[in-house]
């Protein structure tokens, strides 16, 4: 017997131990070699498989088709993906590529097979989970989003679910085209800080993350924005952020009307009998702290109780709007106005010495006589002032101010007492 060459053996070692499964067919569609993984891969021996044509497991081509391909196959290494037929019935996804090689007078096809059911499985299982969470993302409300920093602290949203479209008012081109840099900076100034401090707490905490702040729409209206996130390392030190943005303009707005309603007096629209107190109390405190005067005015309506018996109580509503309202008009923006009973009335007048709140009480007493209401005519008031002293208390100056209140009515009404 004649002795292979080196070569022969080494190929055909190479043949028989590949991974991949190997058949070499004779342009008839026969089999001339094949390894036992491709034997195996279909489920023969390697002896059956000699006696097999590649249309008797190839699924994907018609007998015909095989033949005319078997003629046309060059030495290019075509990959293409088929479908065979195993001896138990199965069908498996096969890629191919096929070389055509000329060896002693007849053309021989080498073919090089590898199973891709279970690759084509799992694609098709993540493509599955793709569209799962495609259609979950498009069920939440708000947007889905994925935030990133690199250890070099490169920022990026790698992901973005459609509802972030509507949500940040510009289109998901605009979203991942505009980089992280300019979204955040959609983040209004005043929010900023606390929103990049949350992301550096997070980060080292690798911990949920939850904020909420007011970003610019694309429409160029001011939305608060909720985020609730988790924070996760990843193998390359980077922190990814996963979550959800929530639009909570609606409840904010809400909030702040509960908030307000809940300070305001319901007649006349200024600050109710509470809130002024906590502000007196805030002022005592923050002028002690500081060392700076402010002065109140305490009035009260003369008489009052004749314009309601006189004309109604509803007139009398009037009234009382009517002149808080030229109260409102003439006092500054800095200075807090609040209703402390029925038709009585404090103003705390921040960095204000008893000789300029006498002043302007003054022009308010003015301003109160000189409204001509309708049918009623004219309505006065009493003022009484005071400038806090040091060391006295919200309490003590509000009873000093309510005495010089009670002087000016005792000393004939319409009038300024300190
Ligand atoms: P004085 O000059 O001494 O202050 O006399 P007065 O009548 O204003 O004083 P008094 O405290 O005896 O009466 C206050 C009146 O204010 C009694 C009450 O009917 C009326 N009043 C209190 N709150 C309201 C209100 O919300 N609406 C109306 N229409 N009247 C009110
Ligand atoms: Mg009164
Ligand atoms: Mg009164």
């Amino acid at each position: 017997m004649k002795k292979p060459t080196e070569e022969a053996v080494l190929w055909s070692a190479l043949f028989e131990q590949s991974g991949d499964g190997m058949v070499v067919l004779r342009q008839n569609g026969s089999v001339y070699r094949v390894n036992q993984c491709y034997a195996d891969m279909l489920g023969y021996t390697v002896e059956a498989m000699k006696e097999l044509y590649v249309w008797d497991w190839d699924t994907q081509f018609s007998q015909c088709e095989l033949q005319q391909m078997l003629l046309t196959v060059d030495n290019s290494g075509e990959h293409f993906n088929t479908q065979q037929r195993r001896k138990d019935g199965a069908i498996i996804d096969v890629e191919l590529s096929n070389n055509s090689v000329l060896y002693q007078g007849e053309n021989l096809i080498f073919c090089i097979a590898r199973d891709i059911t279970k690759r084509k499985l799992t694609e098709e299982r993540l493509r599955h989970k793709e569209e799962l969470l495609q259609s979950i993302a498009s069920q939440v409300p708000g947007a889905l989003y994925q935030y990133r920093m690199t250890p070099e602290g490169t920022r990026s949203f790698p992901y973005f679910s459609e509802g972030a479209v509507e949500l940040g008012g510009l289109s998901l081109e605009e979203l991942y085209r505009s980089g992280a840099a300019p979204i955040m900076s959609r983040i209004l100034p005043e929010d900023a800080a606390m929103v990049e401090a949350n992301i550096q707490k997070t980060a080292k905490q690798l911990a949920h993350a939850q904020s909420e702040f007011r970003i610019l729409h694309g429409d160029g209206s001011i939305r608060w924005i909720e985020s609730r996130s988790a924070a996760k390392k990843e193998v390359d030190g980077s922190i990814l952020w996963t979550g959800i943005l929530l639009d909570i303009t609606q409840r904010k707005l809400a909030e702040e009307r509960v908030r307000t309603m809940a300070i305001t007096d319901g007649l006349t629209g200024i600050t109710n009998r509470q809130e002024i107190s906590r502000l007196l109390a805030y002022e005592v405190e923050r002028t002690a702290r500081y060392d700076t005067p402010f002065s109140l005015i305490m009035y009260d309506l003369d008489h009052f109780k004749q314009v309601n018996d006189q004309f109604g109580h509803n007139a009398g509503d009037e009234v009382l709007k009517t002149v808080t309202k030229l109260v409102n008009d003439t006092i500054r923006g800095i200075d807090l106005h609040g209703r402390w009973g029925g038709e009585e009335f404090m103003i705390i007048l921040p960095q204000t010495q008893l000789e300029a709140a006498k002043n302007i009480a003054e022009k308010l007493r003015q301003a109160v006589a000189a409204y001509h209401f309708e049918k009623i005519g004219t309505v006065t008031a009493s003022f009484g002032v005071a400038e806090r002293a040091p060391q006295e208390n919200s309490q003590l100056i509000a009873q000093r101010v309510d005495e010089a209140l009670y002087r000016a009515k005792m000393r004939g009404r319409n009038r300024v007492e300190t």
